[in-house]
């Protein structure tokens, strides 16, 4: 399976691993912001900042 996981912290503080290749939106768990988008097969972070590639 391509694709690894990338660890994400919201601007709210939640710290939440989200699939590089997600098919789909992805919201924070805990306000709900979204945080990666899918583009071509790639999840775009579109919130938060990238903590690290957990490969
Ligand atoms: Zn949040």
């Amino acid at each position: 399976m391509a694709g690894k996981f990338i660890r994400v912290k919201c601007e709210c503080g939640n710290e939440q691993n989200i699939f590089s290749a997600a098919s789909s939106q992805v919201n924070c768990k805990v306000c709900g912001k979204g945080l990666a988008s899918p583009a071509g097969g790639k999840a775009i972070i579109t919130g938060g900042k990238i903590v690290k590639e957990l490969g």
